[in-house]
């Protein structure tokens, strides 16, 4: 990781925000068909994050903040537009090719944990580093730690608080050691004292280099990220740190 950030310095030197770019949207669009007509739910969204950037999301319900997440994990395509992920054009891809970079580049952390009930702490890691290429359980064991959950391994998630669960889920994220980090609300079910822990965490994997795109509805959360995208009826405007608001794209 510290080579990342190594990366990331010397790649700031001598190079536009768009040449550093770890993400890039240009006017992307997502529509769903609906019955009283077409929904909107993105438009025109065009701007970059740089790698090592920590940005927040924020916008009213239905603003677009789980579809922008979605296209940006690579779960969902773009109706129009076109998304660049390090550098190549996820539009590009087969559907088994865009598994095959989901895997390597991104790591989700969802507000409903997503976890599978009968399987354990560690089992529910493991599926993840099966899905990437194979299993190793003192690996997932060592993620574990990492959010310090090592003595709560074999539990399954009905036997974890939903604090524990969202710190499973932080490892299960981390596991194939992907540089960007997805984040939909990852505080959202935690009391005070678990959102301070995920705080902790987050603030520890974006010194390690880690890209974070955060989604919350929280301030106290929101104040943590160096840069926050405002969403508002599916339109994108961009709070640079310490300057205006700007309406970005279309
Ligand atoms: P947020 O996460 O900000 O609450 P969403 O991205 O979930 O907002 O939704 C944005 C808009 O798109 C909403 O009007 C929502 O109803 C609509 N939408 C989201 N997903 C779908 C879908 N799969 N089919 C139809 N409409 C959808
Ligand atoms: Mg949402």
């Amino acid at each position: 990781m510290p080579e990342r950030m190594h990366a990331t310095t010397q790649g700031m030197v001598g190079q536009t925000r768009d040449e550093c770019a770890v993400i890039s949207l240009d006017n992307v669009t997502r529509e769903y068909p609906g019955k009283a007509g077409t929904i909107c739910a993105l438009e025109a969204a065009t701007f970059s994050i740089v790698a090592g950037e920590w940005v927040a999301v924020t916008g009213p319900s239905g603003s677009g903040k789980s579809t922008l997440v979605n296209l940006l994990g690579c779960l969902d395509r773009p109706t129009r537009g076109e998304l660049r992920i390090d550098g190549v054009e996820t539009g590009t891809m087969s559907a088994g090719e865009l598994d095959r970079f989901r895997a390597d580049k991104i790591g989700f952390i969802f507000q409903q944990f997503h976890l599978i009930p009968y399987l354990s702490a560690v089992e529910n890691v493991m599926l993840a580093q099966y899905f990437h290429s194979m299993t190793d359980e003192a690996e997932a064991l060592a993620a574990l730690d990492k959010v310090g959950l090592g003595p709560r391994a074999g539990h399954v998630p009905s036997e974890l608080s939903g604090g524990e669960q969202q710190r499973v889920c932080i490892a299960r994220a981390l596991i194939n050691n992907p540089p960007i980090l997805l984040a939909d609300e990852p505080t959202g079910n935690l009391d005070a004292a678990n959102q301070r822990i995920v705080a902790d965490l987050l603030r520890g994997l974006h010194a390690e280099g880690h890209t974070i795109v955060m989604v919350t509805h929280d301030p106290e959360m929101a104040g943590l990220a160096g840069r926050r995208i405002a969403l508002n009826h599916g339109k994108v405007f961009c709070h640079p740190v310490g300057g205006p608001v700007v309406r970005l794209g279309r």
